[in-house]
């Protein structure tokens, strides 16, 4: 979870990112881009045929990435702007104690129609796991997140 300058939260936080809307003004696809790839330095359990077929990835712990100054560090989107489910993100607000404006998918659109309702469930069940914060999300597919919230849209 990161802290950021935007002034309406006090926090971003990213189990998924990636997104397919397209929009050309887009700073996450800019980001994603700039910062993103890994390097397989190990073995990963990934199933890359299913990636590429179904066009999302999951992934269960970080990937590795080896920068251009020879420095290894986890990779922040390894499949750039392909939509991404980061598994191991999702208990990240249960470490945060104190209550916070959390943006969730600050580099995502959590209600996009590809988004399996799988990963929505368990962004969901991790926002009440850490019910010490107000979660504030952003969509541009405004009936798909009012059908399947029972929260209030502002
Ligand atoms: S909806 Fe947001 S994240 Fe998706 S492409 Fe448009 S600006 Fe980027």
């Amino acid at each position: 979870m990161n802290k950021t300058k935007i002034d309406w939260c006090d926090s971003t936080w990213n189990p998924v990112t990636g997104c397919l809307h397209g929009c050309e003004y887009c700073y996450a696809r800019n980001i994603a881009h700039r910062f993103g790839g890994f390097t397989e330095l190990e073995d990963t359990d990934l199933d890359y045929e299913k990636i590429c077929e179904s066009n999302i990835a999951e992934i269960e712990k970080p990937l590795k990435y080896l920068n251009d100054k020879g420095k290894i560090g986890k990779s922040a989107y390894p499949f750039f702007f392909k939509p991404t489910l980061y598994r191991y993100k999702l208990n990240e607000p249960q470490k945060w104690k104190k209550g916070r404006n959390i943006f969730v998918c600050s580099m995502a659109d959590l209600f996009g129609s590809w988004v399996p309702d799988s990963w929505i469930e368990e962004v969901f069940k991790a926002c009440e796991k850490a019910p010490q914060h107000n979660y504030l999300f952003l969509t541009k597919n405004t009936d798909r997140y009012a059908r399947d919230t029972t929260y209030q849209i502002f």
